[in-house]
């Protein structure tokens, strides 16, 4: 019993020791997790640059790197974070960009809607014509009167 315990407690330190590895921190151009948007994906890898950053701080002051390697790496650092942000501010503005053009599409879709709440249908590519046309705007069938309902079937 004492065993079979014993071991358990092995198994979940082994675990818990090789999580941190499976999910490494820099890892960069992997296939990102589903929730992860590209501008999360970009804070998290400027946070690493930061923290390179730092690493190299204390590396330099404790002797470990040589002032050459030391501003070398720091500019490459640096250089790496601006980009980076640079990234996330287009990323942002691309973002904003795109929910203002959403919510532009989804107005004028309200409008047209209240406008014209039967869409003329064409029965042959189906196609909604978002006027009262007797030709479908987009194949130039000719569209029956009051096609507004169920989508039929032509003879031809
Ligand atoms: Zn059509």
């Amino acid at each position: 019993m004492a065993l079979a315990i014993a071991i358990l407690l092995m198994i979940g330190l082994a675990i818990y020791a090789v999580m941190p590895l499976l999910a490494p921190e820099g890892a960069v151009g992997d296939a990102l997790p589903i929730d992860v948007t590209p501008l999360v994906d970009l804070k998290r890898r400027r946070m690493v640059v930061y923290e390179n950053l730092q690493d190299l701080e204390f590396e330099f002051k404790a002797g470990k790197v040589s002032k050459d390697d030391y501003e070398s790496l720091r500019e490459n650092h640096l250089a790496e974070a601006a980009q980076l942000m640079l990234a996330s501010q287009e990323q942002e503005e691309l973002t904003e960009h795109d929910l203002m053009i959403e919510k532009q599409v989804a107005a004028r879709r309200a409008q047209k809607k209240a406008e014209h709440p039967e869409p003329y249908v064409c029965p042959k590519c189906d196609f909604e014509n978002p006027l009262p046309v007797k030709f479908c705007g987009n194949c130039g069938a000719e569209l029956p009167q009051h096609s507004r309902r169920e989508k039929k079937k032509s003879a031809q």
